[in-house]
């Protein structure tokens, strides 16, 4: 159906307008009014219009005037137009409106018949006119959308041979179109577009802030770019940079969006592990307590590279011990400890076996459905297993200087991720660090253990001395210092055999590789310094050296050969007297021998003075040994001490041998001294007895008193044998002679001056003994306080 054409009527006279319009009307077109000529052009403005009605006489712009403004429009030039006059017949005016382009002239009053159907033709003609040009244009845009549908299959054969995802969207977001690569990669089938199915392939943590973004760039028409992971038909997530720009029209409004997503997950990825690596070093790096740590690597693995992580270390007896197993949900970690606890890693095969047997990693990209099926576990924990969901998994070592100390097992499961060579890398790279901060944190355990240790040895009583592989001394502890006299200075860093020459050569062999076990100590004699000592020598050899351990003997060494010389002095000591009460004995038994009288007389006294020193070598004995034990009491008095020593020389003058003389200067006015009477006789025999005993030459011995201060001093001089200054000190030890082999002939027990300083002692006397100046010899000296001055102290 043709649509109605519009007659503009134009006059300045309304009851025209109504005439015109009644006798139009059956023409059944739209019938547009105009009351003057600028009326007229407004209306023309808006309308296109099929002809023109035009009155002649109107005030202002008239008929042939708005005529001449229609013919000078472009638009409207070609409307034909039709003057209505009532005056005007004249020629002149016919022409005139037939030269402003008036396609025919119409006297009033009128045939409304003619008039119609005049208008009827242009009308008819009009819409001719529209339709010839509507049939153009159809025509122009059936070949316009040929050709863009031929530049669209183009433009998508080309994005579908593109490697990146690429789509075209409408001014609303909705997607029309993805390429191939998408359907490739998604493993959608490829089909109709629904518009909104990207938004199941984006990770869900990425969901929100890209779909934020979408709406944010849809609004305001800017490009949208943004980095987010899609889903690959295998189920594992790839990082993409996605770009989208609209694509506007002339007009400038949105029309389309084309949009591309490039795959930069290896990128993504590598960043994501060096970021990794970084927090993995913190973390090690954070204590040194390296089980702590792995442990907290392992959560961190976890948290970013894989599903599950475990670490097993190999222990000292060798056998694997599982350190951490995780997963991020502490359920499943309860779970896969449980099944670590079952079926421990020290079973004849497995991954952290392998691995650590051979030091290389393994790399189980896609985890055969078998494998679950085999796995030796029971029925419970296949179901377990075949829920966790395993899907790939790596297994790498943790190497120290190339020995296999444990492995870490990494595992893809529910993430969907699949490791690959690159994850493999990162896994050694990881297990390459852990097993730094373990080898570290090992390395200062034995510093701090051997710190330790030498704090120790240092505290022993024992030296101790350690020789490197070198036979250089590195540790020489105090005790060493003071045993040998050696400074510490002197010798660390030095050989043994240069810096303590005598040990390199005494020291006894210790027999390499006996490590731990030392062997048996050795008592040697060993110079050090000026001195020589007896040590007690242990060595033991470990992987660093030899560490000795020495023990001063010296004294129990002298103690040792003291004790040897007092048997056989005591023993020889005893034997003499024996030998002659028994020689005499037999001899008064003999009945063929007819002995005069004298001569029993002289073989019984032979006897009584032989037991008389027999009973004297006992008493000495017994008195030591209830000094040493305390149970000697001491009856302390005023004693007369010259009258005491007089008695004393009376007695020893009756014994004297040959060439020896006893001298005693008595002194008049001296007071009593403070002692045990008894005691202190005993004291002073003693002195007088060995002043004899040791001038086997003869000489006169001289004893005197005198006072010192508070104390009476007695002093006893010979001219005898003499003592060394070095052994002045030591003679008053027990059992201690200098001459224990008696080389003189001289006999005794080595207990008499010790008795004498412990009876001096008892009573807060003191005894020792000086060079005789005049002519060799001793000078014994006691000092015994005062009875006065003793009671006056103690008043
Ligand atoms: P003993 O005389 O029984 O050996 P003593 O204890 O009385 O034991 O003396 C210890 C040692 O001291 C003696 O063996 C001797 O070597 C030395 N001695 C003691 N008195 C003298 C002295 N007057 N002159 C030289 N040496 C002495």
């Amino acid at each position: 159906m043709t649509e109605k054409a519009n007659i503009l009527l134009v006059d300045d006279r309304e009851d025209n307008l109504v005439a015109l319009e009644a006798i139009l009307e059956p023409l059944g077109q739209n019938l547009i009014r105009a009351n003057s000529g600028e009326e007229a052009l407004r209306r023309l403005l808006v309308h296109d219009v099929a002809v023109i009605l035009l009155d002649v006489q109107m005030p202002e712009l008239d008929g042939f005037e708005t005529a001449a403004l229609i013919k000078q429009r472009a638009k409207t030039r070609a409307v034909p137009i039709i003057f209505v006059t009532a005056i005007s017949k004249d020629e002149q005016h016919v022409f005139r409106g037939y030269s402003t382009g008036a396609v025919d002239y119409i006297f009033k009053p009128f045939n409304p018949d003619i008039l119609r159907s005049k208008v009827a033709a242009f009308v008819e003609l009009y819409q001719r006119g529209r339709e010839l040009q509507q049939q153009a244009e159809l025509l122009r845009e059936r070949e316009l959308v040929a050709a863009r549908r031929e530049s669209e299959q183009r433009y998508r054969a080309l994005a579908d041979a593109m490697p990146q995802i690429v789509w075209t969207a409408g001014p609303d977001g909705k997607a029309t179109y993805y390429n191939r690569r998408w359907f490739e990669y998604t493993g959608l089938e490829p089909g109709p577009v629904e518009g909104s199915e990207w938004i199941e392939f984006i990770h869900p943590d990425d969901l929100k802030r890209t779909v934020e973004h979408r709406r944010e760039t849809l609004a305001s028409g800017e490009a949208f770019e943004i980095e987010y992971r899609i889903r690959e038909a295998g189920g594992g997530y790839r990082w993409h940079l996605g770009r989208a720009v609209p694509l506007r029209r002339a007009t400038g409004e949105i029309d389309f969006w084309v949009g591309k997503a490039t795959d930069i997950d290896a990128q993504k990825r590598n960043e994501h592990a060096q970021d990794f690596l970084l927090r993995a070093d913190d973390v090690l790096a954070g204590s040194l307590d390296y089980r702590r740590t792995l442990q907290s690597v392992a959560q961190l693995a976890v948290s970013e590279i894989a599903d599950w992580c475990a670490i097993d270390l190999i222990e000292s007896d060798g056998t694997i011990r599982s350190l951490a197993v995780t997963h991020s949900d502490p359920a499943k970690t309860a779970f896969a400890r449980e099944l670590r606890e079952r079926y421990p890693p020290n079973q004849e095969s497995g991954a952290v076996v392998e691995t650590i047997r051979t030091g290389e990693p393994q790399l189980v990209a896609d985890i055969p459905e078998e494998a679950v099926e085999t796995a030796a576990v029971d029925e419970l924990h296949l179901d377990l297993l075949h829920e966790l969901g395993l899907r790939s998994y790596m297994c790498v070592p943790l190497l120290i200087r190339d020995q296999t100390v444990g492995a870490i097992t990494l595992v893809a499961a529910e993430s969907g991720r699949r490791f690959g060579d690159a994850d493999l890398r990162l896994g050694q790279e990881l297990a390459r660090r852990a097993a730094i901060a373990i080898d570290n944190a090992r390395l200062y355990r034995q510093a701090q253990e051997r710190a330790q240790a030498a704090r120790v040895l240092e505290a022993v009583g024992d030296g101790i001395m350690l020789l490197d592989a070198d036979g250089v001394i590195r540790l020489w502890n105090a005790a060493a210092a003071t045993i040998t006299g050696i400074r510490r200075a002197d010798v660390i860093g030095r050989r043994a055999a240069e810096a303590w020459a005598s040990f390199a050569q005494a020291a006894p062999r210790v027999p390499i590789g006996s490590s731990g076990s030392p062997a048996a100590a050795e008592t040697v004699p060993i110079e050090a310094g000026e001195r020589e000592l007896w040590l007690s020598i242990s060595g033991v050899d470990f992987e660093d050296g030899i560490v000795y351990a020495f023990r001063d003997l010296t004294n129990e060494r002298a103690l040792e050969e003291m004790r040897q010389d007092l048997v056989a002095t005591v023993s020889h000591e005893l034997r003499t007297p024996l030998a002659a009460i028994y020689g005499s004995a037999l001899t008064l038994r003999r009945s063929d021998l007819q002995l005069d009288e004298g001569l029993q007389e002289k073989l019984l006294d032979v006897i009584a003075e032989e037991s008389e020193r027999l009973t004297d070598i006992v008493d000495d004995l017994l008195l030591v040994s209830q000094l040493d034990a305390g149970k000697r009491d001491v009856q302390i008095e005023q004693c007369d001490a010259p009258e005491l020593v007089q008695s004393v020389i009376e007695s020893a003058r009756t014994h004297l041998p040959k060439g020896v003389d006893v001298r005693f200067e008595r002194p008049a006015d001296l007071q009593p001294v403070a002692a045990d009477s008894g005691q202190l006789r005993q004291v002073m025999e003693n002195l007088v007895d060995n002043a004899v005993k040791y001038s086997p030459d003869g000489g006169e011995i001289r004893v005197f008193l005198e006072p010192a201060d508070r104390h009476l001093r007695f002093a006893v001089i010979d001219r005898g044998l003499g003592i060394p200054s070095s052994e002045r000190g030591r003679i008053f030890e027990k059992f201690y002679r200098l001459d224990p082999g008696m080389t003189r002939g001289i006999g005794g027990t080595g207990l008499g001056l010790y008795i004498c300083r412990e009876l001096v002692r008892r009573v807060n006397g003191r005894i020792w003994v000086e060079p005789n100046d005049d002519g060799g010899g001793s000078v014994f000296y006691v000092e015994i306080p005062f009875a006065e001055s003793r009671v006056r102290s103690a008043a």
